[in-house]
């Protein structure tokens, strides 16, 4: 699946998906999806040549959001971010493409909004550190563990 090998369907048909192909996590946080900034921000990924291969909008359960975050869980704004996350509809986007984790990473741009570059999703349309449009995955296993807690397999364009 990775490094030019082929990824075997359940069929045994092996489906050959180029370098570093990968999958990622990506959510519109509800300050994103109540200032209409869904279509825009999927633009972009489709522009960037990546595949949309999962897309719902939610309002994330607490309980999920606590899964979601539970790295965060020890630092002093857990609760806050756990209060934003579910205060209103998220869109939850599986994005499939070429070194997509460090990609969409690098399309957001850094956490606290003056911190991001121009140019990325948050430069252009974040407000505060906490209210700053868009999460994406850090690495290959949050990518993994996320898309797991938000799309079932069935949920996943193949
Ligand atoms: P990122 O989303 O860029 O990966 P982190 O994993 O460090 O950033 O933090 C997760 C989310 O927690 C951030 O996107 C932001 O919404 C929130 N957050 C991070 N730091 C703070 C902070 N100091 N105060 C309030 N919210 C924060």
């Amino acid at each position: 699946y990775k490094h030019h090998s082929g990824q075997a369907r359940p069929s045994g048909q092996v489906v050959y998906c180029g370098r570093d192909m990968q999958r990622t996590y990506a959510m519109i946080k509800p300050d994103g999806v109540r200032r209409q900034l869904t279509a825009r921000i999927l633009q972009r990924f489709i522009d960037k040549g990546y595949r949309v291969i999962g897309l719902k909008q939610l309002v994330i359960p607490r309980e999920l959001a606590e899964q979601h975050y539970a790295e965060h869980r020890e630092r002093p704004f857990f609760g806050e971010l756990v209060d934003f996350i579910t205060s209103g509809p998220v869109v939850a986007i599986a994005l499939e493409g070429e070194n997509v984790i460090t990609g969409l990473r690098a399309m957001m741009g850094a956490t606290n909004p003056k911190d991001a570059a121009p140019g990325t999703i948050r430069a252009d349309h974040a407000t505060t550190i906490g209210e700053n449009v868009i999460h994406g995955s850090a690495n290959e296993e949050d990518a993994a563990r996320e898309l797991g807690l938000f799309f079932g397999d069935a949920e996943l364009l193949r």
